[in-house]
């Protein structure tokens, strides 16, 4: 199958989150099965044009207001099998890409031209097809920045009929995070270069505003979601960011795939980043020298009887952290105060969490954190902590607990969205589980589940180890997730 992944991320080149790790990764899989892969992403600023093939020629791009003209570059995604490489396409276009940040910097965190940008990427991603003449059988779009492919293709290339190029293209739209959703003025609709009979029929209308999203939800031939459990979460009036209606009414053709981890990156027995590469065989003493070193990075007392409880984590209300470290320091200077363990964050987001997690660490013997983004130190804090820890407001999928799945530390999260589908809950009759669970998102649900696993430490070590090998054991490797995907595309081309 010809496969072409439309994104605004893909690591290793432009990443704020999940996405970006699950693109290049599904990709990767899906070229390991067989299948010829493609992924257009934006040339953003920070990608150096040097390290990349220049596709000979100008691109002419219809838009809104007439004509855009951007370069093509390509490389292989790294990683990716040497026989059947993953191919990058990178759309180049000065004017909207050619500065810092993927969609916004710190002074204007949601650029006032992204309807424009990405209306431009979208539409770039068909004359990309044109100009290589590689035509797939699949377009794969993910979140709101692409999710203008999927109306494009039905409303824009489809009608042509059987002449145009893309008459048996199927598209499929994955939702990472149903929070952010791409709604703009109406008045930025121009930029997109579609009728106004599409913005009614496709679905863009949106309490008198235009919601790029929810277009493409109408006009996906199959949607999909990272988890199960958030599939069905996001179909209810408490999760679907009021787009529940919509999701509801394409239930039929929405699905719910986890994620896979990557596991030549996320893994303990490669892991460059961590003192000693371990597995289970010789799992406490690999934990041992990532906890020493974990604990000498942030500047703790060198203890391997106090648990260090991690976090790895975008600063921001979804990740919980309100409840963590919100007004009067949420539950977290509780944690801290009360009880005898190590608590380290690296993480990075929104201006008020910052400061309040640096003051929280200036007065606290046993709080440390990292402000920023550290691919590096994000390893050790995995491998090197005790309990890895997620309250999470919402959680689509979220890799971070199945990677500290994988390095044998049980995650402490809330049981919602992908958290619910990977994690098991400590059972206390038998010492079954992989981590421990709470329901509500309460700084007093927090500070009681962190206690109950760090009384389970201090009192029942064996089954803590039992239970880090039982997370070790359990299976994220893309392939499974790979071929739900390959199913749920020869049911949209069928
Ligand atoms: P989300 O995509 O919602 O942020 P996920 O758990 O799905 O959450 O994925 C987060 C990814 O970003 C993980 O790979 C995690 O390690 C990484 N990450 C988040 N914050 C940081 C940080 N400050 N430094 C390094 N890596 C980070």
């Amino acid at each position: 199958m010809k496969i072409l992944m439309a994104s605004s991320e893909a690591h290793p080149y432009a990443k704020t989150g999940g996405l970006a790790d699950m693109v290049s990764a599904l990709s990767i899989t899906l070229a390991k099965l067989g299948h010829e892969v493609r992924i257009a992403i934006p040339r953003y600023y920070g990608i150096d044009r040097d390290s990349l093939a220049p596709l000979e020629g100008a691109m002419g791009v219809p838009v809104g207001g007439g004509e855009e003209w951007c370069a093509v570059y390509t490389a292989d995604l790294p990683g990716s099998p040497p026989k059947n490489p993953v191919r990058v396409c990178f759309i180049d276009h000065e004017k909207f890409f050619g500065r810092d940040g993927i969609y916004g910097n710190p002074w204007e965190p949601d650029f006032l031209d992204n309807p424009r940008r990405f209306s431009f990427f979208s539409r770039a991603v068909f004359q990309l097809c044109r100009k290589t003449g590689w035509f797939p059988d699949l377009l794969h779009s993910h979140d709101w920045p692409s999710a203008l492919v999927n109306v494009y293709l039905k409303f824009w290339e489809r009608p042509l009929g059987e002449r145009g190029e893309f008459a048996k293209t199927a598209s499929v739209l994955t939702v990472h995070n149903l929070g952010y959703q791409g709604v703009y003025g109406k008045d930025n609709y121009g930029c997109t270069g579609l009728g106004w009979d599409v913005f009614y029929n496709a679905g863009f209308e949106d309490w008198d505003m235009m919601n790029i999203l929810k277009a493409g939800l109408y006009s996906a031939d199959k949607l999909s979601t990272v988890s199960p459990h958030y599939a069905e979460e996001t179909k209810t009036q408490a999760q679907g960011f009021h787009l529940d209606g919509v999701l509801r009414y394409r239930s039929a053709d929405y699905s719910g795939i986890l994620n896979g981890i990557d596991t030549a990156v996320w893994n303990p027995a490669k892991d460059a980043y961590i003192p000693l590469k371990y597995g289970i065989s010789n799992l406490a003493e690999g934990k041992a020298r990532a906890k020493k070193a974990l604990q000498k990075e942030f500047g703790l007392p060198l203890s391997a009887e106090v648990p260090v409880i991690g976090m790895v984590t975008r600063l921001t209300g979804q990740k919980g952290v309100g409840e963590l470290f919100g007004p009067g320091y949420g539950s977290a200077w509780a944690i801290c105060r009360d009880m005898k363990i190590q608590l380290v964050l690296l993480g990075s987001g929104e201006p008020w969490c910052e400061n309040e997690v640096q003051s929280l660490a200036s007065r606290l013997p046993n709080f440390r954190c990292r402000i920023g983004y550290r691919e590096d130190l994000s390893h050790l804090v995995e491998a090197g902590s005790d309990f890895f820890l997620m309250p999470s407001r919402y959680e689509p999928c979220g890799l971070n607990q199945m990677y500290s799945l994988a390095y044998g530390t049980p995650p402490i999260v809330r049981n919602t969205g992908g958290l619910a589908d990977t994690v098991e809950n400590y059972n206390q009759e038998t010492g079954e589980g992989t981590g421990f669970m709470f329901d509500d998102l309460s700084p007093q649900a927090i500070s009681d589940t962190v206690g109950w696993a760090v009384w389970a430490w201090y009192n029942q070590r064996p089954r803590i180890e039992a239970m880090r090998v039982a997370g070790m054991k359990k299976d994220f490797s893309w392939e499974k997730s790979a071929k739900k995907y390959v199913e749920l595309y020869q049911s949209c081309l069928r």
